[in-house]
């Protein structure tokens, strides 16, 4: 029986290229894999397996009764909906824990580095498996789009050296510029419904028990949102009710500059001064120094929730 290795819904270049990466490596060990996607690729994602000559893997919703590997995550609302009855087979992660359980010893590959790819890299080495050239490329792409560029606070010295060694069996020579290529890829918003873009790269959260989602859109320049920022405010305004959340945070982001200014929505805004000790004014805020959802974002402000 062959396991489907897959990463989180709204699938990233990390999920999605470390679903490849991983169901390759395993194929190699004589565990036949298949990676699969839980939604679209963005328009980077594109951009990566293009370049290296990917096609995107399967679109696939179910896994009841199927062995899983996951990528990219452990939480249930990133997961499959019926993860439930599915078998997790193995996680590969670089998150926080989240609550995804398992029915029977799993393998887990969870490190605090800056990308899963960084791990899958790891789990390449200690298998002795070699890496094939465009598996490298897409394996880079995914670390330097995940650290942005070596930029995020989440960035090991594990991912540069991972990165350095990825673009030597890649045969890329200026793997900055390619990251800056993604980047421009990643910053060309224009003619996107509010909707797509809010979603491009979106999570749910189970906060002491209330349902907040972040969204964040990472850009060499935060002045392609000016047109249509008032849009996106109403967005995720429509996207609070729909999904009956108790927030929901859009963070815009400016890897250049580094920081991000963060869109709210929320039954208690007076959570984010809390959180991160700034005062929004007009529903929203600049966060200094703030690249990262998962390092920046999500701890301060689960920590208001908890005292909420
Ligand atoms: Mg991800
Ligand atoms: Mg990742
Ligand atoms: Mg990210």
């Amino acid at each position: 029986m062959s396991m489907y290795v897959v990463g989180h819904k709204i699938p990233d270049s990390d999920s999605i290229c470390g679903a490849i990466a991983l169901a390759y490596l395993k194929n190699q060990i004589d565990e036949p894999a298949i990676p699969t996607r839980l939604g679209e690729i963005s328009p980077e994602t594109k951009f990566i397996l293009d370049k290296f000559g990917f096609e995107a893997p399967e679109l696939k919703l179910s896994y009841a009764g199927e062995d899983v590997f996951i990528v990219d995550h452990t939480e249930k609302t990133q997961a499959p909906d019926d993860i439930d009855q599915a078998r997790v087979v193995g996680v590969v992660d670089h998150h926080k824990l989240g609550d995804l359980t398992s029915s029977t010893p799993l393998e887990c590959w969870i490190r605090p580095v800056g990308c899963s790819n960084t791990i899958i890299k790891m789990m390449y080495d200690f298998y002795s498996v070699e890496i094939p050239k465009d598996i490298a490329g897409i394996m880079m792409c995914a670390i330097l789009s995940d650290t942005v560029i070596f930029k995020s606070p989440t960035c090991t010295t594990a991912d540069i050296k991972c990165v350095e060694a990825l673009a030597e069996i890649a045969g890329v020579e200026d793997f900055k510029e390619l990251g800056m290529d993604m980047f421009r890829v990643k910053s060309a918003v224009e003619n996107t419904p509010a909707r797509d873009l809010v979603m491009r790269d979106f999570k749910d959260f189970n906060m002491n028990g209330n349902l907040v989602g972040i969204g964040q859109l990472e850009v060499i320049d935060l002045a392609v949102f000016d047109d249509i920022k008032a849009d996106l405010a109403a967005d995720i305004a429509k996207l609070k009710v729909e999904g009956n959340r108790h927030s929901v945070f859009l963070l815009l982001t400016d890897i250049m500059k580094e920081g991000s200014e963060m869109l709210i929505v929320s039954d208690d805004a007076n959570l984010v001064e809390q959180a991160y000790g700034v005062k929004p004014e007009n529903d929203k805020v600049w966060l200094e120094g703030v690249l990262s959802r998962k390092k920046q974002v999500v701890p301060p402000l689960q920590d208001a929730f908890l005292k909420a």
